[in-house]
C-alpha cells in the first residue's frame, strides 16, 4: 500500500513537494491554515483589481522545469521573462536607470556616470559566474547529513572564494565600480535575501550574475499566482486532498516517531510521515515545543526584513512607470545600517513598486492600473507597534507622486496595507519576518535548521526557513531535497 504522506502547509514549497510525492506513488493530503493555497504567493482580488501580494517575479526559471521533468507534467503556467528587468530612481534625480540585460545597452544608462561601464561589468559577472559555477551545485543543491559534512563540502569549492564568505557584497562591488549610483543598483539584489549589501557575504554576488546573464527574471502570464492555481489543479487531478482552515497547533509522540498531529478544532491528523512546510524554525518552538527554538531563542536568530506591503488599485494610466521599479533616497549607507533595526520610520522610505497591469491588462479595469508597493521595515521586535502605519504609506504615496509627476492619490480606488503583524498572523512568520531566517553564514547550508526532524524519524521539513533557503527558486530546490530524504526514509 502506498505510504500516506500529510504536508503542513500549501506554500510554494509544500505543492512542489506533493507533485514530486505523488508521482512517486505517495498518497498525499495537504492541511492549510488559511482559505486558499499559496502561502505568501498568494493573490488578492478586489475592487475589480488583482494583485500578487508577495512574490512578483523569480529567478533560476530551470528549477520549475526540472520539477516539471522530475513529475513528467508541463508547467502550467507560462513564464514572461523580463528585459529591462527593472529601473532604479534616486531621490532629486530627475531621470531613473534603466536596467537592460544586454550590456551594451545597460552601459548606455550609466555612461557620463561610471567611466568604462561595460568593460567593468563584464569583469564583475565573470567573477559573479565563476562563484555560480563553483558553489550551487556543490552547495546549494545538495542534503547534509551533519556541519562536519558540509564544512568539508565547503572546502571542495574553489579556494580563490573564501575571501568572499568574509567579504561583503558592497566591498566586492566596490572592487569593480567607482561610482555611488552603479554600487547601490548592483547592490540592491541584496535586499532581495532580506538583507542589506553590508551585513551580507560577497559570495552572493553570484545573484549579479544570474540576474543580469544567466537566466535573468521571469515574471507569469496572468499574474504570479498562476503558478499556484496550475500547481492545486494537477494535484487535484492526481486525488491530493487540501484541507483549508486547518491549523496545526499540537502534536502526539509514540517511541521516537510522531504519531499524530493536532489542528485547532483538537481533530487528530494520522499519516506515516509528515512534511512541514510551516517556517521550520518557528514549527519546532511553537508546535512541537523545542528548547533550541523557544521564543526567546529564535529571537536571537537572525531573521529577514518584515514587510510593509500596500495594493492600490488606481483609475489612470501610468505610462512612465515601468512593470518592476525602485525608488531610493540618498543616504544608503545610512538607511541600509538602520532599516532592519529601526523602532520608527521618520524619513521617506526606500521602496519597490510593481506594476502587474502592465504585462497583465485584465489585472485592472480599463484605463486603471494594479500596483504593489514593498517597502522593507523592521520585524515586530524592533517595530511591534503599526498604529503609524497610515501617516508612513501617506508618504510613499506623495514621494511616488512626486517622483512620477503624477497625483496618484486622487485616482485611487482601491487600498489595501499589510503590515509585518498581518504578514506574521497570516502565514505564521516569526515576528512578521517576510523572508524567514536570513541568509548569513551561521544559518545557511549545515548551519541552517534542516529539512529532516532531530526527534522524529517520520518528520520532514521544506521552504525558506530550511535548506536551502528563501526565494521561489530555493523553495523548488528544497522540495528536491526533501523528496530525496523521504525517499530513502520511506520507499513505497
Ligand atoms: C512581500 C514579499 C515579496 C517577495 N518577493 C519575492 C519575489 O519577488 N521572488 C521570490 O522568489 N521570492 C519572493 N518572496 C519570498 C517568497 O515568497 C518565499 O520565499 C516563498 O513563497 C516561501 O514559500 P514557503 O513554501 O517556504 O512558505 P509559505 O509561502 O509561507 O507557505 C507556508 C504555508 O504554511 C501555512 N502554515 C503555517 N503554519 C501552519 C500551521 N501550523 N498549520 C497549517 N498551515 C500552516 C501558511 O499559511 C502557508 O500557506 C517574497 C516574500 C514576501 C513576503
Amino acid at each position: 500500500m502506498a505510504k500516506k504522506v500529510l504536508i503542513v502547509g500549501a506554500g510554494i514549497g509544500g505543492l512542489a513537494t506533493a507533485l514530486r510525492l505523488v508521482k512517486r506513488g505517495f498518497e498525499v493530503e495537504i492541511l492549510e491554515k488559511n482559505s486558499q493555497a499559496g502561502g505568501r504567493l498568494n493573490q488578492l482580488k478586489k475592487d475589480g483589481f488583482t494583485f500578487d501580494t508577495g512574490p512578483s517575479f523569480f529567478s533560476m526559471s530551470y528549477e520549475f522545469k526540472e520539477l516539471a521533468d522530475d513529475c513528467n507534467i508541463a508547467l502550467p503556467f507560462e513564464t514572461i521573462e523580463l528585459d529591462p528587468l527593472y529601473t532604479v530612481n534616486f531621490a532629486g534625480l530627475d531621470r531613473s536607470f534603466i536596467l537592460y540585460k544586454d550590456i551594451e545597452k545597460l552601459a548606455e544608462q550609466f555612461e557620463n556616470v561610471e567611466p568604462r561601464f561595460e568593460q567593468k561589468m563584464k569583469l564583475y559577472l565573470l567573477e559573479g559566474k565563476r562563484i555560480f559555477d563553483g558553489t550551487v551545485d556543490i552547495v546549494v543543491r545538495r542534503n547534509f547529513n551533519s556541519v562536519f559534512g558540509y564544512l568539508f563540502t565547503l572546502m571542495k569549492a574553489p579556494p580563490r572564494h573564501l575571501p568572499k564568505l568574509f567579504r561583503n557584497f558592497w566591498q566586492q562591488v566596490s572592487k569593480y565600480f567607482s561610482s555611488d549610483e552603479v554600487r547601490q543598483i548592483i547592490s540592491l539584489v541584496a535586499f532581495f535575501l532580506g538583507r542589506t549589501p553590508f551585513n551580507t557575504p560577497a559570495v552572493y554576488t553570484l545573484l549579479s550574475y544570474t540576474e543580469f546573464q544567466h537566466d535573468g527574471y521571469y515574471n507569469v502570464k496572468g499574474g504570479m499566482y498562476k503558478i499556484v492555481e496550475g500547481f492545486v489543479q494537477l494535484l487535484k487531478k492526481q486525488n491530493v486532498k487540501f484541507h483549508y482552515n486547518t491549523e496545526i497547533v499540537d502534536y502526539k509522540e509514540t517511541n521516537g516517531n510522531l504519531n499524530y498531529l493536532i489542528d485547532d478544532d483538537n481533530k487528530k491528523w494520522y499519516s506515516d510521515i509528515y512534511v512541514i512546510n510551516s517556517d521550520a524554525a518557528l514549527f519546532r518552538g511553537k508546535v512541537f515545543k523545542r528548547k533550541n527554538f523557544s521564543e526567546e531563542r529564535l529571537d536571537k536568530m537572525i531573521w529577514t526584513m518584515g514587510p510593509l506591503t500596500i495594493y492600490l488599485g488606481v483609475d489612470t494610466k501610468l505610462p512612465n512607470v515601468s512593470h518592476h521599479n525602485y525608488y531610493l533616497g540618498k543616504n544608503f549607507r545610512d538607511y541600509a545600517d538602520k532599516i532592519f533595526t529601526a523602532s520608527s520610520i521618520e524619513d521617506v522610505p526606500y521602496y519597490y513598486v510593481n506594476v502587474l497591469s502592465h504585462t497583465n491588462p485584465e489585472c485592472a479595469p480599463k484605463g486603471s492600473e494594479s500596483l504593489f508597493f514593498v517597502c522593507p521595515v523592521a520585524d515586530l521586535r524592533y517595530k511591534p507597534d503599526w498604529s503609524d502605519k497610515e501617516i508612513i504609506v501617506d508618504r510613499i504615496i506623495n514621494d511616488f507622486s512626486k517622483r512620477i509627476k503624477i497625483e496618484v492619490k486622487k485616482n485611487i480606488v482601491s487600498e489595501t496595507i499589510l503590515t509585518p503583524i498581518d504578514w506574521g498572523k497570516e502565514y505564521n512568520l516569526h515576528r512578521g519576518s517576510g523572508l524567514g531566517l536570513s541568509h548569513n553564514l551561521s544559518q545557511i547550508g549545515g548551519f541552517r535548521p534542516k529539512n529532516y526532524d532531530e526527534k522524529f524519524k517520520n518528520v520532514f521539513y521544506v521552504g525558506a526557513s530550511t535548506v536551502p533557503g528563501t526565494g521561489l527558486p530555493m523553495a523548488i530546490i528544497g522540495s528536491k531535497l526533501v523528496t530525496e530524504r523521504i525517499e530513502k526514509y520511506g520507499i513505497v
